[in-house]
């Protein structure tokens, strides 16, 4: 365990309830110990937080901008110590943890530039009858303490796009990490505070998620929560925040659609679609997990996923040439495996998987699964996808929006009306043509419909969701 989160976690368990296990998904042995904070513990930080908010106040843009940007060098310069604790605490294959180090980098840098950049309107005043003799604008200020909430599977980018935006607004933030991916959020205290952040603008409370949660939920001065994890876990939150500000970004099911027109590209597409499957053991939010292939191209899509598929290769996590590894709790493993069964009871084709391997389970293809199968109408959150073969496009995009999701949703077509009016037509947040659903440039907007998400995240969009927009009127008559 590095010294700086040792010593985090030392500081925290002196008032702590004792401290809970941290178990290694991949082997399953433990890791440490994880201070269980009291519900004083997350007032008291609130409290500091409000503290250290009055120094943030005093930083201009670029002071703001200038610590970002130094802290994603600093992350840089460790990028090592980043993904090992990522790999260590989630399970996650190294390469992807060194992929998410990377994407981190590259969050926190669009939020040093955009800090900078955060500007209101001019109004004009004269369009309004009477509204003459007035020069108006709006000004954007930073609302306070923020409380983010932030699920396992991306432990460091997921936080950093809380943390980036944030900050670059000049807000104070308080991290409840997933209980079982806490260390790599702890890991970014020590680097933020060698950027030059004021001490206590950033504070990680580790613990139960429901307790800790409450309290950053029903304290007056926590101005704002941003949530990343599953529909259940949102809706509730949404329930209980009332009028406070409240960004949900939530689970999926995300679907791609495969056209006739891209028959010359089938195998590499199929390959392509493989990484969006199954990448993480798909414990991603936008993992492809329903495949629709249009029937002149499908047996032969599948032949090549199918291929492909088998090749992906189960090992440990910190092995550079491992693709798969074990999941995160027993619990979703067996989960997952009664999911499989149950749409091959309802009538679907197991083409390969289907079974556990070790602590994972090993990438499951479904073939002709029924809508109501839950790998189909539910989050699988896991190795399993889903390939139904369609007549045309317009069966497709039925089946598509049939969804209680609507998070990425992907189409493969050189039709260009075709790509359009899926574009129009996909009840979701993001389209991607010709590309998976399982894509997202940390720049760009992202949020979901229905039960995906409320609010959107993505630097700048997440900045303008933590701030106050006020209106400024100067009469000069
Ligand atoms: P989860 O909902 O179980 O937990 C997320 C966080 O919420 C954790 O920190 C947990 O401690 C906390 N929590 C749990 N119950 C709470 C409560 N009652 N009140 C307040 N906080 C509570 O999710 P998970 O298993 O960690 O993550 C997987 C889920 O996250 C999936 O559904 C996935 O799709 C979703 N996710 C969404 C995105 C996105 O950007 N849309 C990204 C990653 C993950």
């Amino acid at each position: 365990m590095l010294q700086s989160i040792e010593n985090y976690m030392n500081k925290l368990t002196k008032t702590s309830d004792g401290t809970y296990p941290l178990i290694n998904p991949h082997t399953r042995e433990k890791i440490t110990e994880i201070p269980e904070c009291t519900n004083e513990q997350m007032e008291a930080a609130i409290a500091k937080s409000e503290q250290a908010f009055q120094q943030m106040k005093v930083l201009s843009s670029a002071e703001r901008s200038d610590i970002l940007f130094k802290t994603s060098q600093l992350i840089e310069d460790k990028k090592e110590d980043f993904a090992n604790t990522i790999t260590l605490e989630s399970g996650k294959p190294i390469t992807f943890s060194q992929g998410e180090v990377d994407r981190t980098i590259q969050t926190l840098k669009f939020a040093a530039i955009e800090a900078r950049k955060l500007e209101g309107e001019s109004i004009r005043m004269d369009a309004a009858p009477n509204g003459a003799g007035r020069d108006a604008y709006t000004i954007f200020q930073p609302i306070g303490v923020v409380g983010a909430i932030t699920p396992f599977n991306f432990p460091l980018n997921l936080v950093i796009h809380k943390v980036g935006p944030a900050l670059a607004v000049g807000n104070t933030i308080i991290v409840k990490p997933a209980e079982k991916t806490p260390l790599s959020s702890i890991l970014l205290a020590n680097v933020l505070q060698e950027a030059g952040l004021p001490e206590n603008a950033y504070q990680v409370i580790t613990g139960d998620g429901p307790r800790l949660g409450k309290v950053l939920i029903d304290h007056p001065a926590v101005k704002k929560i941003t949530f990343t994890g599953s529909p259940q876990v949102g809706k509730l939150i949404k329930s209980q925040a009332g009028l406070k500000k409240v960004t949900l970004e939530l689970g999926s099911n995300s679907a791609l659609y495969i056209d006739k027109s891209v028959e010359s590209k089938i195998e590499e597409i199929a390959n392509k679609a493989v990484v969006g499957a199954f990448s993480y053991n798909g414990q991603v939010c936008i993992s492809t997990q329903r495949i629709y292939v249009h029937e002149t191209v499908s047996k032969s899509f599948i032949e090549h996923f199918k291929i492909a598929t088998e090749a992906l290769k189960y090992g440990d996590p910190n092995d550079p040439s491992t693709d798969m590894s074990g999941l995160i709790d027993e619990k979703t493993q067996k989960r997952i495996l009664e999911w499989i069964d149950e749409a091959v009871q309802d009538g679907a084709t197991l083409i390969t998987g289907g079974e556990k391997e070790e602590n994972g389970v090993k990438p499951t293809i479904l073939a002709n699964v029924s809508t109501h199968s839950k790998v189909s109408c539910q989050e699988v959150f896991g190795p399993v996808v889903i390939i139904n073969t369609v007549k045309n496009g317009e069966e497709a995009l039925e089946a598509m929006n049939d969804s209680e999701f609507g998070l990425n949703a992907g189409v493969f077509t050189y039709d260009l009306p075709q790509g359009f009016h899926f574009a129009h037509e996909l009840e979701v947040g993001q389209v991607l043509v010709n590309d998976l659903p399982t894509l997202r440039f940390d720049h760009m907007p992202y949020g979901g419909l229905k039960s995906s998400g409320y609010g959107y995240e993505g630097v700048k969009y997440a900045m303008r969701e933590m701030v106050h927009r006020k209106f400024i009127s100067m009469n000069y008559t």
